[in-house]
């Protein structure tokens, strides 16, 4: 088994910071088919609503949107049609289906009024784009969630120590959330035939963690590749207090290049992509959105150097 720390980066994401552990230029591009991880806040909501999170009208191809609410609530809005408040303990799962034919645009944002805290993580799937898949949206409000050695363990999705969650899946994955009541140890169930091929990203929302023999904290992630399930002790133990995100997935047989919003298997097609959005191509369905504070948009162009 080979152990990488990735550490996140800070961005601003709709005047939020967020911590961005993947893509991590120079150190990580995916762990599976999850290709993108965005630990949001916690932050303090102060002001009226327009000081909260505020993400204008933007599209996606080729991949999933998947929200796993912490705190706070956020509003999700989408070009089929879907206006849905994700609250805590629940997960959004948009998938803005493959090809270049397909899409989805959507918008996210703040429902409160100061004094909420916000905390969320987003995470992209790329999916697999040899599949003809449809957009969909769907709100997960009911996930498997138990208690077990003083750590309390949710499965957003996947199979994790015999619960399954109802999470939609178009290749293999796995996500659990731990939270440490106090400090506890959990063995990460590497062993199970299902997750063979799986690589695995531990993200530490909070607090620290010990991974075979060395120190983790908030914002960093575990990744662990070339994982033998056999004869190897997978055990994390976490200081009171501490939360920590396991992902887990299948590679993907081929490449998923990643540009704004945008997947895709080469530079023609989100060449393609960024042309369509910005001329309003129907592909990407629209939303009004003359009743809010939010803007449609553009898409940048793709930088010089930029590698396939
Ligand atoms: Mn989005």
């Amino acid at each position: 088994m080979s152990i990488k720390r990735v550490t996140a980066h800070e961005k601003d994401v709709g005047g939020i910071p967020v911590a961005r552990a993947l893509p991590s230029r120079g150190q990580q591009r995916t762990v599976g088919a999850w290709c993108f991880l965005d630990h949001i806040g916690p932050a303090e909501m102060t002001g009226d609503i327009s000081d909260g999170l505020q993400v204008g009208l933007h599209p996606h191809t080729n991949l999933q949107t998947f929200t796993w609410m912490l705190k706070g609530e956020l509003l999700h809005r989408d070009s089929l049609g879907h206006d849905q408040v994700i609250s805590a303990g629940q997960v959004n799962l948009m998938t803005a289906g493959t090809g270049n034919k397909r899409g989805i645009c959507h918008t996210e944002q703040s429902v409160k009024e100061g004094g909420e805290t916000l905390h969320a993580i987003q995470l992209w799937i790329a999916l697999p784009m040899d599949e003809e898949i449809e957009a969909s949206f769907y709100n997960y409000p009911d996930l498997p969630h138990w208690t077990e050695d003083n750590l309390e363990v949710t499965v957003t999705t996947g199979t994790f120590k015999g619960h399954t969650a109802p999470t939609m899946q178009y290749s293999k994955l796995l996500a659990v959330h731990f939270n440490a009541l106090e400090d506890t140890k959990v063995s990460l169930d590497m062993s199970s035939e299902d997750h063979k091929n799986f690589e695995y990203g531990l993200l530490v929302v909070e607090g620290s963690v010990n991974f075979a023999g060395e120190t983790y904290n908030a914002d960093e992630l575990i990744v662990l590749q070339d994982c033998d399930t056999q004869d190897e002790e997978a055990t994390l133990s976490l200081k009171k207090g501490t939360q920590v995100m396991m992902l887990g997935g299948e590679p993907l047989p081929h490449k998923t290049l990643l540009w704004w919003n945008f997947v895709d298997r080469d530079l023609a097609s989100i060449e393609q992509s960024i042309k369509d959005w910005n001329n309003r191509d129907p592909r990407f369905g629209d939303i009004d959105i003359s009743d809010t504070p939010l803007r449609r948009l553009e898409a940048p162009a793709v930088p010089e150097g930029f590698k396939e």
